[in-house]
């Protein structure tokens, strides 16, 4: 079997310029990279921002196991099967991290014959948009080290500065670090950190932003740290905000490549999933919607944090709306909810699947709470049997939702054909969308209807410090906006061990913090890494260049 890379590199590609061509984009409004890689330029948007949209689909899914379920994929092979059947199809994706690229995962761009190209560079450094989120973040922070070494006229206390750093790198050694050691002419000493670029803040405004002003703006309201007297200070008290934004103007721009089978996609910021919101950005996604009759996304994590923040966050913040959700799921992944460890995958296990389908039924349940439709998509794998997937089939239907076997990994476009005609019925119903709650709800009401409504859970608990934070930021006026859950990925619970659909559990919220600049509440469960480590073989260790610079080993 061959692997990402080898399929990728395979590939052949279309100029860029072709690519954009098929969405109406002129040589005139696309940047390019190189031959395969693109830029939308600003001025693009003034001329299609009174089309109306086109129709979103969502792709989401169970929550996650270690046999792995395929959003991407599912996301890539959906779109390209749209275009097979002759739509005018846009997809849109986060940029992947390198962070996890050289640790656990590997590439990020689809797998197997649903993929994005070229692979290599969307996983390697691809257009730089991450070098200048990780700059602007650490901009910010030199600015605020030089503000107290200066003489610290706006009075921050240097034991109370939030605004860390941050590297696209996976690098536990610096998660706390000590700053400003060397004397007096090297700053001022304190505790600092660095974070994975993914969880800045600066990334999760480039995704929400509009445009470059409200970039600015909203770069502006970052609270970077608290005074002695424990007044919050922002960003614009300290005069960069026009700097920080300028080195946005080419990160802000949507990056346009193409699938295996040249279908455009828009591949653009990449935000964490937990103590952000885990989607790619607004402006791709409009562009998306405003060039192509349908735009195919993904949210990361299980659709309990993935969908639910894609719906009451982004979609609330960029004024859009789903016409239909897909939720993928495997027959192994739901084999390991109903209790199969992942060694006992392969075989049939009719009672542990109908104990997993509770899992998934759970989310189908939820996407019908946001008033949407939703259609199951079972990523096909060799060891499915077909009783499995009849089984799934039959569940789905008696749950209301429609359902579709995909084999894009296999097949690419032509093995989701059958989930691209149910997508687009499901497109042509009525639609009556929701979000979830209400914004200018209180922060305590706001969290318990996500933990009940979309985790099932009986209530929420939370520590001395979180029922002083919400006060505290209550009082603030910064109550009146999303929040933006940080949970395990693997449970519906705060329990990452209780899989399956568990019931008559309290989640506990452990932490509240402001994402002013991004707009919303992250509330924390449980301990939340923010930037990850490297596994005992990284796969860094598999992967190698050429003298002729052909890669290996990038999965
Ligand atoms: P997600 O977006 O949900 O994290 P991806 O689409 O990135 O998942 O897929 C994760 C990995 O699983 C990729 O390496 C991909 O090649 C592999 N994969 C996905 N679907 C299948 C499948 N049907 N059969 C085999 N491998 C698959
Ligand atoms: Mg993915």
């Amino acid at each position: 079997m061959k692997s990402d890379v080898e399929i990728a590199q395979e590939a052949h590609m279309i100029h860029i310029e072709e690519v954009a061509s098929q969405l109406g984009i002129t040589q005139d409004d696309l940047e390019l990279y190189g031959k395969y890689k693109g830029k939308v330029a600003l001025q693009t948007w003034e001329k299609i921002k009174t089309r109306p949209d086109g129709k979103l689909v969502l792709v989401t899914a169970i929550n996650p196991t270690a046999a792995g379920e395929g959003k991407t994929t599912t996301t890539v092979g959906l779109g390209d099967a749209l275009h097979q059947i002759g739509k005018k199809v846009a997809i849109a994706l986060r940029e992947p991290s390198l962070g996890p690229c050289f640790g656990m995962k590997g590439g990020a761009a689809g797998g197997g014959y649903a993929q994005v190209v070229p692979m290599e560079d969307i996983n390697l450094h691809f257009t730089g948009d991450f070098h200048a989120i990780t700059t602007a973040h650490n901009l910010l922070a030199a600015i605020i080290d030089n503000h107290i070494h200066q003489g610290n006229e706006l009075g921050l206390d240097p034991r109370r500065i939030t605004w860390r750093r941050v590297m696209d790198l996976n690098e536990r050694s610096l998660r706390s670090i000590i700053c400003g050691l060397g004397g007096k002419i090297n700053g001022i000493p304190r505790e600092s950190g660095f974070d994975i670029t993914v969880a800045s803040e600066m990334m999760a405004i480039l995704c929400l932003a509009s445009d470059l002003d409200d970039m600015k703006a909203r770069i502006g309201k970052i609270i970077i740290g608290y005074t002695y007297g424990n007044e919050p200070i922002t960003a614009e008290a300290l005069h960069v905000t026009g700097a920080l934004t300028l080195l946005f103007k080419d990160a802000i721009k949507p990056n346009l490549v193409q699938t295996l089978e040249h279908t455009p996609a828009f591949v653009h910021g990449g935000p964490f999933a937990n103590i952000a919101h885990g989607c790619n950005s607004v402006m791709a996604t409009k562009f998306a919607l405003k060039l192509a009759d349908i735009c195919v996304t993904e949210a990361g994590f299980g659709a309990d944090l993935g969908a639910e923040k894609f719906l009451d966050i982004k979609c609330r913040f960029a004024g859009i709306k789903p016409d239909a959700v897909v939720i993928v799921a495997t027959v192994r992944a739901l084999k390991m909810h109903g209790g199969v460890p992942k060694t006992e995958l392969v075989g049939e296990n009719m009672p542990a699947l109908e104990k997993g389908l509770a899992n998934l039924t759970k989310h189908i349940e939820n996407m019908q709470k946001f008033g949407l439709p939703a259609i199951v998509a079972i990523n096909a794998f060799p060891t499915d049997t077909s009783q499995e997937l009849e089984f799934v089939r039959r569940k789905c239907v008696e749950l209301g939702a429609e359902v579709a076997l995909s084999e894009v990994w296999a097949k690419g476009g032509q093995g989701g054909i059958e989930l691209a005609k149910k997508v687009l019925a499901a497109c042509e119903q009525p639609g009556n969308f929701n979000y979830l709650y209400d914004v200018n709800a209180s922060i305590k009401d706001k969290i318990a209807t996500i933990a009940r409504e979309i985790y099932g859970a009986e209530g929420v608990s939370y520590t001395p410090q979180a029922e002083k934070t919400i006060k505290e930021l209550t009082a603030l006026g910064f109550d009146k906006t999303p929040i933006c859950m940080a949970k395990t990925q693997y449970s519906l619970s705060d329990d990452m061990t209780q899989l399956g659909r568990p019931a008559g559990f309290t989640i506990t919220v452990r932490e509240i913090r402001v994402a002013a600049g991004a707009g919303f509440l992250v509330a924390l469960t449980g301990e939340v890494m923010t930037m990850p480590g490297l596994p005992k073989r990284p796969a860094a260790e598999k992967m190698d260049i050429d003298n002729a610079g052909k890669i290996i080993g990038l999965f």
